[in-house]
């Protein structure tokens, strides 16, 4: 077999090895069944015990109280950013959302397609290399939901802090608060019962593309919703069908059980939290003690998940970038944005490879500098 790389990509994104190889030694016969997963009715009694212990898995890991459910669907973050609006508002209500970066941008224009979205904050003024604060004054009294995007992963900041929601917001329309946890979620702590929904794609920090968690609370289920509104477009649907209402990303459900596991025997959330702080800290000690390279993101924003950074030049960016891939670290070019590079250093994401990464800097700014 040809050799694994160190895949820096923002997603989808290395997965733990030992995953992999389960999956592989179980691709053809999963135990006791005779079939593969991805040939497995999702009906079976082999695939409900798969997404059952998936979900008392991730509820184990974050500690998810019972008065939230927990769903897989489909469509990724980005209907989310639709589905989201279309449950929490009736067609026409405000909410509020914080502008951190490119996803936090995307999940504003779908809610204007569906109310009232109003900018509470942004970092635009600075192409989103830091963490905006709310002004309370502009903070709308009647928004159903505040929406922010806790690890932007194209500019690599990380509300380290929750959003606050202005004390004098309240009153009948009470303000829920709706985190998309997409590229951080399992990597550092959330407190879930501070949220009341978050949501994730799988595919930085959970598993393969093709899944997307949501963790609600329960009471969002009673809202009355449009009565047009399409069953897979209903959470209330969904969480009725136990993510089966309709034939489930079964293959992509189970590959993320195998991390969830994986998650845990590593010591959970906390001990993930720990180790990623330390690849981070490996990248960001470097890149402040060098005056060759540049970190993009403000220090008390900096995310532990995207490290982005560039060279003196262009030029050099594509050069560094282009060596990393003849050394076996490929996917470290920066969004077409932002520029320069960037690291994406998942739970997935070996602490060898960042410090080969750290050489591999070291090296070529003793060469070009
Ligand atoms: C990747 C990403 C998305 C979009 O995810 P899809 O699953 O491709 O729709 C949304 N939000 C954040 C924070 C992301 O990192």
């Amino acid at each position: 077999m040809q050799d694994r790389v160190y895949n820096f990509s923002a997603g989808p994104s290395q997965l733990p090895l030992p995953v992999l190889e389960q999956a592989q030694k179980d691709l053809l016969c999963y135990p006791g069944t005779g079939t593969s997963v991805l040939e497995m009715s999702h009906r079976s009694k082999a695939f409900d015990d798969i997404i059952v212990e998936a979900e008392a898995s991730l509820r184990r890991l974050m500690d998810i109280p019972d008065d939230y459910a927990v769903l897989f669907l489909q469509g990724g973050a980005t209907l989310q950013f639709s589905m989201v609006a279309m449950n929490l508002a009736r067609q026409g209500d405000t909410m509020a959302f914080i502008k951190s970066g490119q996803f936090s941008s995307k999940a504003m224009q779908e809610g204007a397609r569906w109310g009232n979205a109003v900018c509470v904050a942004s970092s635009e003024d600075k192409n989103y290399s830091y963490i905006p604060k709310i002004d309370p004054a502009s903070f709308p009294k009647d928004a159903r939901f505040l929406h922010f995007t806790g690890n932007n992963t194209v500019f690599g900041t990380t509300f380290w802090e929750l959003p606050q929601i202005p004390a004098a917001v309240g009153g009948a329309a009470e303000t829920r608060l709706v985190g998309d946890w997409s590229s951080s979620i399992l990597g550092m702590d959330i407190d879930v019962k501070k949220h009341d929904l978050i949501y994730a794609g799988a595919q930085k920090n959970i598993g393969p593309a093709g899944v997307t968690v949501v963790i609600l609370k329960k009471d969002i289920l009673d809202e009355p919703v449009d009565p047009l509104l399409p069953v897979m477009l209903r959470y209330k649907a969904m969480s009725d069908g136990r993510s089966m209402h309709n034939t489930p990303p079964c293959f992509a459900i189970y590959v993320s059980g195998l991390v969830f596991r994986w998650v845990e025997e590593q010591g959970g959330v906390a001990a993930m939290e720990k180790i990623n702080r330390e690849k981070a800290g490996l990248l960001y000690d470097f890149i402040d003690g060098s005056d060759f390279y540049t970190g993009l993101a403000e220090p008390g924003s900096r995310s532990i998940m995207n490290v982005t950074f560039k060279l003196p030049s262009k030029e050099l960016d594509a050069e560094f970038i282009a060596l990393c891939a003849s050394r076996g670290m490929i996917n470290l070019k920066g969004y077409r944005t932002v520029g320069g590079c960037r690291a994406s250093i998942y739970n997935g994401m070996p602490i060898e490879g960042v410090k080969k990464l750290v050489d591999t800097m070291k090296e070529f700014e003793l060469v070009k500098h």
